[in-house]
């Protein structure tokens, strides 16, 4: 996904957010939403008020703090605490992703598949208003599907012998 993209899909999601929760929606809390999308490390809300003051823009403090708050409420964003210290992160797009899982051993993997999900996101299931989805298939890993075929195998190769034996014995 382009940055491009990537920032049109979090204003996207924040915007459902505000609109769901009859918050505002204000150009402050837009311009929060940007410095988070432009950034790809992890920050705390000094690095958001320092590029507030950077750019000469007017929003205050406790606004800053009160949008970080929400975007983390939108799942935009992930808190962490270390060393008593709050630090924000970008959750990853998870909603571009499906998920594969191996019935046999368990094994899950993420693979990217943006078709599919915006396919299910663009239904309509009458007044149901849809904000993301997530897809699981069921099935087996690649490794539980050659332990498989070497059993199969195996199998046959036994049954194999034990017919010799059998054609052996009525030689006799
Ligand atoms: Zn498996």
């Amino acid at each position: 996904m382009s940055e491009e993209k990537n920032k049109e899909a979090l204003r996207i999601k924040f915007n459902q957010y505000l609109e769901e929760n009859k918050h505002r929606k204000t150009p402050e809390r837009y311009f929060v939403l940007d410095v988070v999308s432009e950034t790809s490390k992890r920050f705390d809300a000094e690095f958001v008020l320092n590029e507030v003051f950077n750019k000469k823009i007017r929003i205050s403090r406790a606004t800053v703090y009160n949008t970080l708050s929400i975007l983390v409420d939108a799942q935009i964003l992930r808190e962490h605490e270390i060393e008593g210290k709050k630090y924000f992160e970008k959750t990853p797009l998870s909603q571009i992703y499906v998920r594969l899982i191996c019935t046999k051993c368990g094994k899950t993997k993420d693979v990217k598949d943006a078709d599919t999900i915006s396919f299910v996101n663009s239904k309509k299931y009458g007044k149901f208003l849809t904000s993301y989805s997530t897809i699981a298939v069921y099935g087996l890993c690649s490794s539980c599907v050659n332990a498989k075929r070497k059993a199969t195998l195996r199998a046959k190769l036994i049954a194999k012998e034990e017919k010799l034996e059998d054609k052996k014995k009525n030689i006799k």
